[in-house]
């Protein structure tokens, strides 16, 4: 295993953070898979799962197994660690821009398209080759002139080429659940099923760039673009792995959830297996709209108290929670919206007005415009 170290320009005299990536295996050689943990630095259980990779694989790389080059960067989010006011750790949003860590990510589409057409096709594989390349070399070329830009950036140049990208988050309070592209599912329903996964939810093009988005939608888009001239496959599988909630930091789930990846790695063919080759479990879950995943907000500010449990499956019209106004005594019943299943929930229990408290993901895609909120 190689260890690197990526400078990023200092935000301040005296002051200059630095990514740290850890690279197994060949370059070149097989699939190339990386693995994020913490781009929101404060969701945690993704740095617990990596320290549970990272184990898996110096001890899969020592015995010869891996077939593969595998990227682990153990926290994705150097900036967001720095980030504390008063006792409270603030990882979500950088505090100078004001930026959400996982949104924005630039895409280079078109300039990568233009330049890698005069090479392109009719071999899918070397059309692959071809469009990486191209790609490669817009995210190098790109400016970043702030601290944040070049978190991003080098995110971006060690994940863009690769064929499994895997952004280890969490919610709030939450089961486990995936967030990929559409067109990302076929390869990703394996993956679902050896996580465990209760929902992955779909989209394509949710808004506002994500950093899992950026990764898988050059393909389709390149697809769009060229049409029938040249066969351009879906080259990139990425997931953003909602780790379940927040205080999910635990060595019995992280161990369970770090083999689940090397398992679906060695079903995958990127890990040679010891023994039969792992089968895909019986899905708990299954895949529904992105938009069709309901935010449940409370109309009012009080005291939140939840009546239904993470991992229910819930009726339109079901009490979701209690918003009690402590002056008044006033009781305001929050309802789901939809027939679905509650997801996630919110940790606070003092609620502001207009705050969304819960997700129910239902079937039908009901939502419009972008549909990532920026929590
Ligand atoms: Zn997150």
């Amino acid at each position: 295993m190689q260890v690197k170290q990526h400078l990023l320009p200092s935000p301040a005299p005296g002051t200059r953070r630095e990514l740290v990536s850890l690279h197994y295996g060949q370059a070149g050689q097989g699939e190339k898979v990386y693995i994020q943990a913490s781009l929101h630095a404060d969701e945690l259980p993704g740095m617990l799962t990596a320290w549970h990779l990272r184990r898996q694989f110096d001890a899969l790389e020592a015995a010869g197994r891996l077939r593969g080059e595998i990227v682990l960067v153990p926290m994705a989010n150097p900036i967001g660690l720095s980030q504390w006011w008063l006792q409270s750790h603030l990882g979500r949003f950088e505090g100078l821009s004001g930026e959400n860590f996982n949104r924005h990510y630039p895409e280079y589409i078109e300039a990568a398209a233009r330049a890698a057409e005069p090479r392109l096709g009719q071999d899918e594989r070397q059309n692959v080759a071809v469009l990486r390349a191209a790609l490669r070399t817009e995210v190098q070329a790109a400016p970043a002139d702030t601290e944040l830009k070049a978190l991003r950036k080098t995110l971006m140049l060690l994940a863009c080429d690769a064929d499994v990208v895997l952004d280890l988050h969490c919610d709030a309070q939450a089961m486990m659940h995936l967030y990929t592209e559409t067109p990302c599912w076929s390869q990703c329903e394996p993956l679902a099923a050896f996580l465990g996964a209760g929902v992955t939810l779909l989209a394509t093009d949710s808004g506002d760039n994500p950093f899992d988005e950026a990764c898988s939608q050059s393909w389709w888009k390149w697809k769009r673009h060229f049409g029938d001239r040249f066969p351009i496959p879906q080259a990139t599988l990425s997931v953003t792995v909602e780790l379940r909630g927040q205080q999910d930091v635990h060595h019995d789930l992280a161990s369970q959830d770090a083999q689940a990846i090397v398992d679906f790695l060695t079903w995958r063919g990127v890990i040679a297996p010891d023994g039969a080759v792992p089968a895909v479990p019986a899905p708990v879950g299954d895949a529904r709209p992105l938009a069709g995943s309901m935010p449940i907000a409370s109309p009012v500010a009080g005291v939140l108290t939840f009546l239904r449990e993470v991992g229910e499956t819930v009726k339109a019209g079901d009490v979701i929670a209690h918003v009690i106004d402590p002056i008044t005594a006033s009781v305001t019943e929050l309802k789901s919206p939809v027939d679905g299943l509650l997801f996630a929930r919110d940790t606070l229990r003092l609620v502001t007005t207009g705050a969304r408290i819960a997700k129910v993901a239902g079937r039908e895609a009901t939502r419009t415009g972008k549909l990532l909120g920026a929590r």
